[in-house]
């Protein structure tokens, strides 16, 4: 099933001349109506015309976060203020906020986008999407929830938090679909295990969309079995609309990237070069269809790799993979560059680790990763335990050539978060 079938099964010829002169228009908008940009093109010495073709893409200037900062608040407007309808700030995972702003067609374009992404999924008009995202000023939330009401399904606009509640939600109003972060929807997990809720017996639950931050295919497995739902990748932020830039269709391999709204780039983050298809580098992206607020050449941070092949779904649009993580999460622990996804694909791999865990950073050579394990491992049974924790040091030392030190606690004793979790601890510079 398709929202915008002729877009969305486009031929790539079609689709590319589209991008070009999608383009062309921004550039022009952004030269005659953003200071900031004229003053950067007059850098660099170019003139809108000089734009031919999408290979001269890589002559224009990038636009980074402190960009964003700097022009705050409304230094990037490409439009009057007076057509701006909403404001939102990216959620400041990373520092102070930016602010984004819509006007009434960049809203109804990132709806069209949502639209697309669910009934991709197979959203029927029956279904009840529980938006457990944060609504307020993170686009995480009323993003969806606008996507989700042009497809013309309930939305139950509960927000993150009161698991329980939630989970009556879910019982009283038939919920079908969630919305969520992942490490939400591994603490909900955990609260109707522990509360005797089979979901596959209790619940009506057939999908949930997770995003707004890294998991691996490790977490999508265990969750799935856990929820007995479907888990499809989101992936979004607010300098472009949030959710729906990226998102997963039913084979559930990579997310087809809305590459009519979204010009994609993967740069190898320290030349700024290109990297080939299927490697891995930084995603840059440019909006295509944005009017509030176009940018150029966007350093989202964000390391994936393209999914060089054709999708069996028939969209044409190109897939990216997960997103390994940010360029700014990695951390050095002995001259070892690590990830924290890689901590979380081995602990989420190994039978009797629960749901939660926490990485922390003490001196240059010393790290501690502390794991919520099963219950039963409590029973008294030191072997058993001793075990495990040798089993967890070893599958981490494999992964990241270094030895942690490791903690197994019981469930529930680390903090849960309800929106983007803290997982990394870092008290080196303390
Ligand atoms: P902030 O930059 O303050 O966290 P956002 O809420 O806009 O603000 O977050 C966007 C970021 O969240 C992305 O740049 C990316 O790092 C992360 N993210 C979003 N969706 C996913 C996803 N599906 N997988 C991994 N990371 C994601
Ligand atoms: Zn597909």
């Amino acid at each position: 099933m398709f929202w915008q079938e002729e877009i969305e099964v486009i031929s790539r010829e079609e689709l590319q001349r589209i991008q070009l002169y999608s383009l062309q228009e921004t550039i022009r908008r952004l030269y005659y109506n953003v200071p900031f940009y004229n003053q950067k093109f007059r850098d660099v010495n170019l003139k809108p015309d000089d734009i031919k073709s999408l290979e001269d893409i890589q002559r224009l200037p990038f636009t980074t976060r402190d960009d964003l900062r700097e022009n705050y608040p409304y230094g990037l407007l490409a439009v009057p203020r007076e057509k701006i309808v909403r404001l939102h700030t990216s959620s400041g995972t990373t520092g102070k906020p930016k602010a984004i702003f819509f006007t009434k067609k960049d809203i109804d374009q990132s709806a069209e986008l949502i639209a697309r992404c669910l009934i991709m999924t197979g959203v029927k008009s029956d279904d009840i999407l529980q938006n457990m995202m944060t609504y307020g000023l993170f686009t995480g939330a009323l993003v969806m929830h606008y996507g989700a009401e042009k497809v013309g399904i309930l939305v139950i606009p509960a927000g993150p938090g009161n698991t329980e509640r939630q989970i009556a939600l879910m019982q009283d109003f038939g919920s079908t679909c969630l919305h969520l972060t992942p490490s939400y929807a591994l603490y909900l997990a955990e609260v109707m295990d522990s509360k005797g809720i089979v979901p596959q017996r209790d619940l009506s639950l057939r999908r949930a969309y997770l995003g707004a931050e890294p998991y691996s295919e490790e977490t999508r497995i265990k969750l799935e079995n856990m929820l007995g739902i479907d888990i499809y990748n989101s992936y979004g932020l607010s300098e472009m609309n949030g959710p729906g830039v990226a998102f997963e269709c039913k084979y559930k391999d990579g997310m087809h990237i809305w590459e009519d709204n979204f010009l994609i780039e993967v740069l190898d983050p320290d030349t700024d070069e290109p990297v080939p298809e299927g490697q891995e580098g930084e995603i840059v992206l440019t909006t295509l269809k944005r009017e509030g607020m176009p940018l150029l050449r966007y350093r989202t941070k964000d390391i994936a790799k393209i999914i060089p092949d054709t999708c069996r779904c028939g969209r044409t649009h190109k897939r990216i993979s997960r997103i390994f993580g940010r360029v700014d999460d990695m951390f050095i622990v002995r001259g070892v560059n690590i990830f924290p996804q890689q901590i979380e694909r081995v602990l989420m791999g190994i039978k009797g680790v629960a749901q939660n865990y926490q990485i922390h950073l003490e001196a240059y050579d010393k790290m501690t990763v502390k794991v919520e394990i099963e219950q039963d491992f409590f029973d008294g049974n030191i072997e058993k335990l001793l075990a495990l924790k040798s089993r967890i040091t070893e599958k981490l030392k494999s992964e990241i050539l270094v030895t942690p030190q490791v903690e197994l606690l019981e469930p529930g004793t680390l903090p849960i978060s309800e929106g983007k979790a803290q997982r990394v601890i870092d008290n080196r510079n303390l």
